[in-house]
């Protein structure tokens, strides 16, 4: 299965992603967490992308472009992968159209999460990850098991820098204006899966799978 989930910063799509790659079997590939471990690890690609990232901007599209050629080029994406946050513009679709055509492959769907910008904020104020593994936790829908660690690896857990009022405002305004384009261009090639978002964490898992099993646009591919 070859997906990309879209959708608002918040809408659910790493969490939804993660579920995805546990039930088709395939790695989940997020643009935003190797950007933070690159970040947490100080290495040139880490600085630079921190410098837009923590202003709530898009990193440039050549430098998320060669990262993402060089992630699904890897053995374990050979027969699939889930790609979250990716892509962020129309450049950034059109150029993973490209790079897929070379393999004479093609994406199944991109699915949109959508959420009322209300929830979004409450999402996203409430948001908690795994400083060392980058787990997801929200403090009233999915609170880990002990206060402040991480059920996974017990590592402790943080506020992600860009989850502020401010920074949020910022990323939401460059979602309307750069990834607006990326919807509608999935949407005239008819591979557009557009899935309410509200609901608990695996209704909304019920809700992608099952749209994607009747409305699949190529029946009996899985990886
Ligand atoms: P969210 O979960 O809030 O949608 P992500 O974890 O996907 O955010 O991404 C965090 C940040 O990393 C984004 O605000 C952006 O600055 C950067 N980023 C992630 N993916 C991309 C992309 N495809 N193109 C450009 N920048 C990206
Ligand atoms: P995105 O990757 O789109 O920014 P996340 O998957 O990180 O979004 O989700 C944002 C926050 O909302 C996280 O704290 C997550 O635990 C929580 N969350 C995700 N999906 C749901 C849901 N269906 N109901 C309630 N909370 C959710
Ligand atoms: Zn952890």
């Amino acid at each position: 299965m070859r997906l990309v989930i879209l959708g608002a910063p918040g809408a659910g799509k790493g969490t939804q992603a993660t579920l995805l790659a546990e039930f088709y079997h395939c790695p989940h590939v997020s643009t935003g967490e190797i950007f933070r471990r690159a970040i947490a690890e100080g290495t040139e690609l880490g600085r630079e992308a921190d410098r837009h990232i923590s202003k709530g901007r898009l990193v440039p599209d050549d430098i998320t472009i060669e990262l993402v050629k060089q992630r699904i080029e890897e053995p374990d994406c050979e027969h699939g992968f889930i790609l979250d946050g990716f892509p962020r513009t129309r450049s950034q679709a059109i150029m993973l159209d490209q790079m897929l055509e070379e393999k004479h492959l093609g994406l199944d769907r991109a699915i949109l999460l959508e959420l009322e910008e209300e929830e979004i904020y409450h999402r996203l104020a409430n948001r908690r990850v795994c400083s060392n593994c980058g787990a997801t936790y929200h403090l009233d829908s999915l609170p880990p098991k002990v206060p402040g660690i991480c059920d996974v690896c017990g590592s402790s857990l943080i506020q992600r820098a860009d989850d502020n009022v401010e920074t949020i405002k910022e990323r939401i305004v460059i979602y309307h204006e750069l990834t607006a384009p990326v919807l509608s261009y999935y949407e005239e090639q008819g591979s557009l899966l557009v899935i309410n978002g509200e609901g608990d964490i695996d209704e909304v898992h019920k809700r992608i799978v099952s749209n994607l099993e009747t409305r699949s646009l190529r029946a009996n591919d899985s990886c």
